[in-house]
């Protein structure tokens, strides 16, 4: 099909199942414990998307070009040079990032973009990161060890406490070396004032680390310019979470906040000179990109960027908008389900299609079992890497904490609280989440058809007598594709 084409014809607000065809695996079948297959309906885009049709076919027609770039002569090396620099211009673009002042930094993931910041911003103990009690642990645990780290913590509803920011602000002041905060919550889905966060963080000379995991893949990203007060000295996201799967993420960011800063990884392409006692490093980027990176999955990323731009951020955030209201209203109609943070239908302005929820009485990973085992439906449950928020929801006190971190300790996982998250992606329809919602209404009506036993070590809930058999699926040689 001609993605660029049907992309633009899409009449506006009638996308409900236009962007299908545009994702790989939105549609298979899947097995259920009734012996019937289904067309599986994944709503577990949080975590990671399925990757865009045209990114799949862009690396298929690519990788016979594939060759190591930089410094190469052959044809090969030189085309993947020049799409490997075009590639990150596009990735600059998509954020708003100075061509001359910001650099991209190509890494695995936002948790080795978050790291690699983390270790080359040169903090001292003395120093403060201010963070936020929504955050991913790949935005928190980097920074400790590096500096003191302070949280600013979530009123009752679940969104960020502004007061406590600036509280925050106030009790640490010109210690503030970095203010580190998601861009959108993985758990809330709350979309953060990331501008008015920069700003107030500039006043006290931050730098504005925006862990852009879940926003990038939902709404517009404009860094501003280096002289705004809005401006985000750098964003960090990763492409497996934006329909490219393929091992890729990128750090864009200040040029000059680089220059002196030591390697993150050493050894090949960071230098420009190595004597037996002496090195010259790289200017950035070079300097914090050793070995041979991801081409394939840069160009990848690239790929994706240019169909997301195609269909315009504002009718992505517009497509999700519409079924997280149904989503909403939906779930708040359920007896005994209740949402873990903002959860009004009519308030979407600043909130993701990102829902986690509990259902009175019923474990969370026997709940999120049950919609796959029984429904097709993907979701997640646990604590998402966000263990302090889920905790703080859950009203974990330190005696619970250490309950049931003693039985961890021992080998047992079953009573570790969380919730499950169902999350929305670009691929999702009406239907997906009628289905979804119909699945949830029968489990709160604690209506299911299997037996399920729960496993001692991960936790996970199994249906006695079913297993999934995956023979059947591309990979095992024995049959053809399911
Ligand atoms: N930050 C947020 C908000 C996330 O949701 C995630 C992943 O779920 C990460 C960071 C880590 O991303 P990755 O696993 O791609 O490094």
């Amino acid at each position: 099909m001609d993605t660029e084409k049907d992309a633009r014809q899409a009449p506006s607000g009638k996308s409900e199942t236009f962007f299908i065809p545009e994702v790989l695996g939105a549609d298979h079948r899947v097995p259920t414990l009734s012996g019937e297959w289904v067309r599986q309906i994944f709503m577990d885009n949080a975590a990671s998307t399925k990757p865009f049709r045209a990114v799949s076919t862009f690396l298929r027609d690519m990788e016979g070009y594939y060759s190591n770039i930089h410094r190469g002569t052959g044809f090969d090396s030189l085309l993947c040079t020049e799409r490997y620099e075009e590639a990150r211009e596009i990735v600059s673009r998509f954020v708003g990032g100075d061509p001359e002042r910001d650099i991209v930094i190509p890494v695995r993931n936002t948790t080795e973009g978050l790291n690699l910041l983390a270790m080359t911003f040169a903090l001292s103990p003395d120093d403060v990161v201010l963070t936020t009690i929504l955050e991913h642990h790949s935005n928190d645990l980097p920074w400790r060890g590096k500096a003191h780290v302070a949280y600013v913590g979530r009123l009752p509803d679940g969104r960020l406490d502004m007061q406590g920011f600036e509280r925050s602000l106030a009790e640490f002041g010109s210690r503030i070396r970095v203010v580190a905060v998601t861009g959108a919550s993985n758990v809330t889905g709350e979309v953060l004032p990331i501008h008015e966060i920069a700003s107030r963080a500039h006043q006290h000379d931050a730098r504005v680390v925006i862990d852009a995991a879940q926003l990038a893949p939902h709404r517009r990203i404009d860094m501003r310019p280096h002289d705004d007060p809005g401006h985000l000295d750098f964003v960090v996201f990763s492409a497996h979470k934006m329909n490219s799967p393929y091992g890729e993420g990128a750090i864009v960011g200040r040029r000059d906040a680089f220059a002196g800063a030591a390697p993150y990884l050493q050894g090949g392409g960071t230098v420009y000179s190595v004597s037996l006692d002496h090195v010259i490093w790289a200017d950035p980027p070079d300097r914090q990109e050793a070995g041979t990176p991801n081409i394939l999955g840069l160009f990848a990323l690239a790929a994706a960027i240019n169909l997301y731009e195609r269909i315009g951020m504002d009718r992505v955030a517009e497509h999700e908008r519409s079924l997280t209201r149904r989503l909403l209203e939906g779930m708040r109609g359920i007896p005994g389900v209740w949402i873990m943070g903002p959860g009004d239908p009519t308030d979407l302005e600043d909130r993701l299609g990102v829902v986690t929820f509990a259902v009175d009485g019923l474990h969370h990973n026997l709940v999120a079992s049950v919609l796959s085992y029984e429904y097709g439906i993907s979701v997640r449950a646990g604590c998402f890497c966000a263990h302090p928020l889920i905790k703080s929801f859950l009203d974990v006190d330190k005696e619970r904490e250490k309950a049931f971190e003693d039985r961890i300790r021992g080998g047992d996982r079953r009573d570790i609280p969380g919730g499950v998250r169902v999350s929305i992606g670009l691929h999702n329809t009406d239907e997906d989440v009628g289905r979804f919602l119909e699945a949830l209404r029968a489990i709160a009506a604690k209506e299911w058809r299997g037996t399920y036993h729960q496993k001692f070590i991960t936790g996970e809930f199994v249906p006695e007598g079913f297993s999934f058999s995956f023979r059947a699926c591309p990979g095992f040689p024995s049959e053809p594709g399911c």
